[in-house]
């Protein structure tokens, strides 16, 4: 039985965990579990799983749980950041870092000094502080598997592989649902087309960054300290099929892939059981069905995300967190209709520049410093909305 606690239950990766762990109910126990204010999914997720510990981000939403599950056995219930602090600490196998954005930081670090095993989904933890995380993995003897699914091809391709005979990482990307839109259509692009994508069922902040392609920068930054490799070997291929979830290119020219239907309970499952495997009722590939697989590549012109990314990811430390928490900023004001599509990005790239005019803080030694770049990014991205 492997003991398990997840960060954000209630979200796209929360409840694909959980339908995941459904389906080898004699491989796990759910033992906390946090989220922010779904009160309905979490009275839900308790009855079914009756985890000993839960969560969640209010006072109010914790009333509404105790009313929901009146009369029922109820489990310790926390609220608030110490409660997804307390959730993150309990002593387990595995915790499943699931909360979308530079929130999911904290709680990560404070599983990672519990000694648990990490599954990592929110991948700002890696964009915004990848060094200080993996010094913290190596302190405390902790693994951390990846559940973003190009991060979990690239671990599988990985798997008896030598580092130092890795050339390349290459990730794919769908390209988002602008992919053959011009310039000119995206910069109407209203938020319902936005949130259309093609390929993958996700929440809406990874399903804008999709969009933009800034979910692939984050990528970039998130594979540099998941691999150890250098900025200059990681590269991006468009592939709007999401067949191929990413490859590595060895320094004998074999390049090795992992494929499949595009379904994030694979990379989770991957994760969860890791070196064994859990056998799932998903749809299945057919290569003969598919007919053919397209690759191009991306256009920096129209999506100027990646490079940006890259550009963050070669400057200093924090510059990944200035550019993450920016573009949380500009995503959250996006969907609230408040800035067009191509000022996402744009919004990001003013303020790193007045980043490097100027930086607050350019090394991350502890969580306060990240706290600090990521702080100062919010505010002055939120200036120039
Ligand atoms: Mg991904």
């Amino acid at each position: 039985m492997k003991r398990i606690s997840i960060l954000g239950s209630t979200g796209s990766i929360g409840e694909q965990t959980l339908d995941v762990v459904a389906s080898a109910p004699e491989r796990f126990e759910v033992v906390a579990l946090a989220a922010g204010g779904s009160v309905d999914k979490m009275a839900a997720q308790v009855r079914r799983f009756r985890p000993a510990l839960v969560s969640l981000g209010s006072q109010e939403a914790v009333e509404a749980l105790r009313t929901a599950l009146c009369g029922e056995d109820l489990p310790r219930i926390e609220v608030g950041e110490e409660g997804l602090l307390a959730v993150a600490s309990e002593p387990v196998d595995m915790v499943v870092s699931a909360l979308v954005g530079a929130v999911g930081l904290a709680p990560t670090l404070a599983a990672i000094a519990a000694g648990s095993e990490i599954a990592l989904a929110n991948k700002e933890a890696m964009v915004t502080a990848g060094a200080l995380v993996n010094r913290e993995l190596e302190k405390h003897k902790v693994t951390l598997l990846p559940v973003d699914s190009e991060h979990s091809a690239i671990f599988q391709a990985l798997a008896g592989q030598r580092h130092e005979d890795v050339y390349k990482l290459i990730l794919t990307a769908s390209g988002g649902p602008f992919r053959t839109w011009s310039a000119e259509r995206i910069a109407e692009a209203s938020v319902e087309q936005a949130l259309n994508h093609p390929n993958w069922d996700m929440g809406p902040k990874i399903t804008i960054d999709s969009a933009t392609l800034m979910n692939k920068g984050l990528e970039l930054i998130e594979a540099r300290w998941l691999f150890d490799v250098t900025p200059e070997q990681l590269e991006v291929v468009v592939h709007p099929q999401s067949i191929v979830h990413s490859l590595v290119e060895f320094c004998d020219g074999s390049v090795l892939a992992q494929l499949g239907m595009p379904d994030m309970r694979v990379p989770i499952a991957v994760a969860l059981a890791y070196p064994e495997r859990i056998p799932l009722d998903n749809p299945r590939m057919s290569l003969a069905e598919i007919g053919r697989l397209d690759f191009e590549a991306p256009d920096v012109k129209r999506f100027p995300a990646v490079e940006l990314a890259l550009a963050a990811l070669a400057s200093c430390e924090a510059a990944p967190a200035v550019l993450n928490a920016a573009n949380e900023v500009a995503v959250a004001e996006f969907l609230e209709g408040k800035i067009p599509f191509p000022r996402i990005v744009a919004l990001c790239a003013e303020v790193l520049e007045a980043f490097h005019r100027k930086p607050p803080v350019e090394e991350l030694n502890d969580l306060a410093d990240v706290m600090e770049a990521d702080a100062w990014a919010r505010r002055a991205a939120q200036e120039r909305v």
